[in-house]
């Protein structure tokens, strides 16, 4: 594969979109030795195919407020691959949400869905519908006219979607109730789905404790350990309070957490009651976390900045796109910080990765360390399918074996000659092969 041309085609076939460009263009610099190692790939032109999306849907959303105003929202699904299983991937309500995003989570979602080994192709959705300040009311009907059009295009052998930023098990559950009111049929089209409903145990906790799982294997592979770290988080969701429980349980200290208002501070670890005050924080819709520092007052809130200046040894970014960026790693790097895992998707920019890689930080990017998530909606969809549900330890050990699995395979596409394991050349290798494979396989299509 020629690199150079195809980067320019990148750029000339997307304008205006450089979250999927960015997203793109860091897959082929990292899998085009690979690629030219192994000529069948460019033979049948897989590369061209992936960087394509299968289908993009784009629709409108009216609901009505509180008040009987009328209002108008933009939403998507991006179809993005089918090659290894049924589209799968979240749905996301933010203001942020076009056309881009949706790409470059779509994209990101087959890398990381492959990766899991769990047959899952991929896909994303959403709306710029803001849920801050929403009632329960608003929230309810707009899932529900989400839902009215999205469920064209669904089914649970044809796309299922599930929870991303603003969309929890309770916007789940109303999409799900939507569906089955149109459609007439119980199925498992949805995954992180309440338990009644068919979801399945740990999915709240999933992509957080994934990461910590994932964070242990690079540990591991530098002869550390988890116990005793200072670990710095970004947002405070379902993202982050899975970290948080998962690194109280396993002896490392969260000591701060952020929101678009600032962050928190608490050098007492934020553990206990605090992480469950996280969610009440989240509940509120409020988008805020200066409270926390209200009823917790040893703690201090820091308006308008971010959590990476804060020295520690361990960064988790967990809220959203570049969220961390080149000067941030600089300020990480100074402060003696040696692993940064991106629970987000793409939480740091190219070049804030770039600095860390140089630096010898081990970096892990979120299509490994955020799989956790999806990979557990994948569970919940084999339960679904045998009409079983399992325990707490038997999703546990299934998520901890597929993450184990996972940093094994970037170890094995990404150590390079002097050792460093290259997380991201790694998971973008390993991802790549199986839907490549399954590309090939099934002829042109
Ligand atoms: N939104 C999550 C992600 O980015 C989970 C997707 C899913 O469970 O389908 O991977």
């Amino acid at each position: 594969m020629d690199l150079n041309k195809l980067i320019a085609e990148l750029e000339e076939k997307n304008p205006a979109q450089p979250l999927y460009i960015q997203a793109a263009k860091e897959v082929l610099e990292t899998i085009v030795d690979f690629v030219n190692e192994n000529p069948k790939y460019d033979k049948y032109s897989i590369v061209e195919r992936i960087l394509e999306p299968e289908r993009i849907i784009q629709f409108k959303v009216t609901w009505v407020d509180d008040n009987g105003k009328i209002h108008v929202n933009r939403a998507f699904r991006v179809q993005h691959n089918m090659a290894i299983g049924p589209y799968k991937g979240g749905c996301r309500f933010h203001k942020s949400v076009n056309q881009d995003s949706m790409k470059f989570l779509a994209f990101e979602q087959t890398f990381k869905n492959s990766l899991t080994t769990l047959p899952m192709g991929g896909g994303k959705g959403g709306s710029d519908f803001d849920p801050t300040g929403k009632s329960e009311g608003e929230m309810m009907r707009f899932c529900q006219a989400f839902m009215t059009e999205l469920q064209k295009y669904l089914g649970p052998e044809t796309d299922v979607p599930a929870g991303d930023i603003g969309v929890s098990g309770r916007e789940v559950a109303w999409m799900f109730g939507q569906y089955k009111r149109i459609r007439g049929e119980h199925v498992g089209v949805l995954t992180g789905k309440t338990l009644n409903l068919g979801g399945s145990l740990i999915r709240p906790e999933a992509t957080g404790f994934g990461a910590i799982y994932f964070l242990q294997g690079m540990l591991a592979a530098k002869g550390d350990t988890i116990a005793g770290k200072k670990v710095v988080l970004s947002g405070f969701g379902n993202v982050t309070w899975g970290a948080a429980l998962k690194c109280e349980e396993l002896g490392a200290k969260v000591i701060a957490i952020s929101g678009p208002d600032g962050y928190i501070l608490d050098e007492d670890g934020i553990t206990g009651d605090k992480v469950v005050y996280l969610t009440e924080l989240l509940g509120t819709r409020n988008n805020v976390v200066a409270p926390y520092a209200t009823k917790y007052p040893k703690a201090k809130f820091i308006a308008g900045k971010k959590s990476w200046e804060v020295p520690c040894d361990v960064a988790i970014p967990c809220a959203i796109q570049n969220e961390l960026n080149k000067e941030d790693a600089e300020k990480l790097i100074a402060n003696g910080c040696q692993y940064v895992v991106e629970a987000s998707n793409m939480g740091c920019t190219a070049d804030a990765i770039h600095v860390l890689q140089t630096n010898k930080v081990s970096f892990a990017p979120g299509k490994a360390a955020n799989a956790g998530g999806v990979a557990t909606s994948g569970l919940e969809m084999t339960q679904n399918s045998m009409k079983l549900a399992w325990t707490r330890e038997e999703v546990d050990e299934k998520l901890k074996a597929i993450m184990s699995n996972i940093h094994a395979n970037c170890v094995k596409y990404g150590t390079e000659k002097d050792g460093y394991i290259n997380y991201v050349k790694g998971a973008n290798i390993a991802g790549f092969i199986k839907v490549a494979d399954a590309m090939i396989e099934q002829g042109v299509i």
